[in-house]
């Protein structure tokens, strides 16, 4: 008896499992089919939205700085699915460059109508590791810059310790040489892989991204904390800026600025938005300032 209840659970895994590989597909598949498509963009429901990043002036005022484009992807038939999810598969898949250019462009175009009321607003872009082995990816950005007409100081791209991306020695010379261009560049999900600190002193980045998780964490651990205050007042002292993201709660902001930290995004601000409504964000700032 017992032996036939442990086949019967046995096969429900079995089910599960194989019903989980077939959902996988079925959205790979998707997505293949959706970023091959030249109008992938308009008619196969991927959209971006930009999520505010902000600075804490003096008495408390705040400033929106710039925004952090995110991609969505909402499929007539899977919904609405999370970058967490699609972003790999995309990468899997050799196509992950498409979302880059695409996220790039939408960047670009809201752009230059954000510095019409803003001349120093930024947009920051995720990057892929994979971004880095088109041969012209430099190029091609650059491009697009100069059809819309922006330097490339006026963005900030995102790349991650998690990625493959550093691992590669030629990398390093990329980055470089973006930098050179006058981007800026920013180590995003600080605090959750497990870079050194002398690696931090190494790569040539302008700002320190502070993952979500570890902005959480260090609210109920002491060694957090600790962890956390020393590497803003480490990054500081290599002249690197400082943002956490996922700062929630007057509390987490609290705790960071008692740190030193003065850029922040998150929920407790803003949650990511259409493109429309930063530009309304973004003109009633302006009114208030004067
Ligand atoms: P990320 O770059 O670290 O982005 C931060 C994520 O945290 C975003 O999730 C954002 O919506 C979310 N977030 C912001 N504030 C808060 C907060 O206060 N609390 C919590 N719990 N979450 C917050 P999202 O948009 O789902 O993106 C997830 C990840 O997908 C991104 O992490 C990034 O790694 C990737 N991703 C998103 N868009 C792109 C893209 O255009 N290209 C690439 N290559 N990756 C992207
Ligand atoms: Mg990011
Ligand atoms: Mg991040
Ligand atoms: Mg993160």
């Amino acid at each position: 008896h017992a032996k036939r209840i442990g086949r019967n659970s046995y096969q429900i895994f079995e089910d599960y499992f194989a019903e989980e590989r077939m959902a996988q597909t079925n959205l790979e598949q998707a997505l293949r089919k959706a970023l091959s498509d030249p109008n992938f963009i308009a008619q196969k429901g991927f959209s971006v939205v930009f999520q505010p990043k902000v600075k804490h002036l003096e008495q408390g005022a705040i400033k929106t700085v710039g925004v952090e484009a995110l991609i969505r992807w909402a499929h007539s038939e899977h919904g609405v699915v999370s970058p967490e999810k699609f972003i790999p598969l995309a990468e899997a898949a050799g196509l992950v460059s498409k979302i880059t250019q695409f996220v790039f462009h939408e960047s670009c175009k809201h752009l230059k109508l954000w510095r019409v009321i803003e001349p120093d607003f930024m947009v920051s872009v995720n990057l892929s590791a994979y971004d880095f082995d088109r041969p012209n990816f430099c190029q091609e950005l650059l491009e697009t810059l100069k059809y819309y007409g922006l330097p490339p100081s006026a963005i900030d791209l995102e790349i991650t310790e998690h990625n493959a991306l550093l691992v590669k020695q030629d990398n390093y010379r990329k980055l470089n040489d973006l930098r050179n261009f006058g981007f800026k560049l920013s180590l995003d999900d600080f605090g959750t892989g497990y870079s050194s600190l002398s690696f931090l002193a190494q790569i040539p980045v302008h700002t320190l991204k502070i993952d979500k998780e570890f902005v959480y964490k260090t609210q109920y651990s002491p060694t957090d904390k600790a962890m956390l205050e020393s590497i803003i007042k480490l990054a500081h002292s290599f002249k690197l800026d400082v943002i956490a993201e996922g700062v929630e709660t007057i509390e987490n902001l609290e705790q960071l600025a008692s740190f030193g930290g003065n850029y922040f995004q998150g929920y407790f601000f803003s949650k990511p938005l259409e493109a429309d409504a930063i530009t309304v964000r973004l003109q009633k700032e302006k009114e208030q300032r004067f």
